[in-house]
């Protein structure tokens, strides 16, 4: 896929992302730099002081995912974390004082609540909307910021970008999207004119479910100065080796997306046809309600399916019957996982509730097994 403003395709952007230039006799991407402190003789001046602010190999990462995120968009700034909660956070705590007032999804991560619990805490008012039907529109009143997850999880509802980011900045209100289900390559949420792109890199962004990543995108310089500055203070930095290794996954980033988004579109195709499988949920079907609002801002519609077996007892019997899924929460890997997402409370879901991962298997043996397991799980 050549990408209009860069016009180069994404695979390509993908595995040079963040590259430093070449140097003869140094590696193509330098490998993790372990320091608690640099040399630093005389006056204090960055870049490298100490590693609680900087480090080299997170450089080089934060400008990989700025070149995914947003390409070609001058001004642009990325600060990396040590998960995507701390990013979440950092954000919201970063962004919001006591008498503010902030629009969350009523559906969202399953975090979320516990954040709102903390941002009361502080004083700040949390109003909430569902994703679905642009919702959040409705209260947006007089709001400081306004967080968008779309599509959201685990219900893949879809929320319209640029209409919500317009009405939002006509109230002087900041925007935030979350964009770990999509990813960079899915969606670029700063072109549709948010300020603020917010992800775990934890998902499909490094794709192995071996590492913890956050990432902040975001175009206003004292709004992600203040984003900085909260990362100074907590301290919620990644490790270099996470941060390496995250950098050396985005490489495959352009190869493991569109393998697992396909096989996923494959599987939805495939899970209409099952007559007890109901709710069934994937924004790149063409008759899944969250396509048409999908197709107009996403280039890639994730690797995440969701569908409802009739009963709890159907649903545990099904996930045990799979041998190529593993019973295991997250998503995005390259293994293939399923969860029944009620066994954590927090989410709006019913009992019999799936929310299946499609990994990088391929797309027969994938399909073949879930037809399998359904059918076995029925008797
Ligand atoms: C997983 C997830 C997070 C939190 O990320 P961690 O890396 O687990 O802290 C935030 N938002 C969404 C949509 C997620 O799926």
């Amino acid at each position: 896929m050549t990408d209009s403003v860069t016009g180069v395709g994404d695979g390509t952007r993908a595995v040079r992302a963040g590259l430093p230039d070449p140097v003869k006799h140094e590696p193509t991407l330098p490998g993790p730099v372990f320091a608690a402190h640099y040399h630093l003789p005389g006056e204090v001046t960055g870049p490298y002081a100490y590693g609680r602010d900087e480090n080299p190999t997170w450089t080089h990462l934060e400008r990989a995912i700025g070149e995914l995120e947003a390409p070609g968009q001058g001004g642009v700034e990325t600060l990396v974390f040590s998960s995507g909660m701390a990013a979440v956070s950092a954000v919201l705590f970063s962004q919001l004082r006591a008498g503010d007032t902030v629009v969350l999804p009523s559906d969202g991560y399953q975090v979320l609540p516990l954040v709102r619990e903390q941002l009361e805490a502080y004083g700040i008012e949390v109003r909430t909307a569902p994703t679905g039907g642009d919702a959040q529109l409705g209260v947006l009143e007089g709001a400081k910021l306004l967080w968008i997850e779309t599509p959201s999880n685990p219900g893949l509802d879809v929320c319209d970008i640029r209409r919500l980011a317009r009405a939002a900045r006509a109230r002087g209100c900041l925007v935030a999207v979350d964009n770990t289900l999509a990813t960079p390559l899915g969606q670029r949420p700063l072109e549709l004119g948010a300020d603020f792109s917010v992800a775990s890199g934890t998902k499909q962004l490094t794709g192995h479910g071996d590492i913890l990543l956050g990432y902040v995108t975001g175009g206003g310089a004292s709004a992600m100065a203040a984003v900085r500055r909260w990362r100074k203070i907590v301290g919620a930095i990644p490790g270099p080796m996470e941060a390496w290794l995250a950098h050396r996954s985005i490489a495959t980033l352009q190869l493991r997306v569109d393998r697992q988004n396909a096989t996923a579109l494959m599987l939805a195709e495939a899970l209409r046809d099952v007559a007890e499988v109901t709710g069934l949920r994937y924004p790149g079907l063409p008759d899944d309600p969250s396509y048409k609002t999908a197709s107009q801002q996403m280039r890639r519609y994730g690797c995440v399916v969701s569908f409802s077996l009739p009963t709890r007892a159907r649903a545990d019997r099904f996930l045990d019957a799979l041998r190529l899924v593993d019973d295991a929460t997250s998503f995005g890997g390259v293994r293939s996982t399923a969860e029944r997402r009620g066994r954590w409370g927090g989410d709006a879901v019913g009992e019999g509730f799936i929310r299946f991962s499609v990994g990088a298997e391929d797309s027969g043996d994938l399909v073949a097994d879930v037809l399998r397991a359904l059918d076995e799980s029925a008797r």
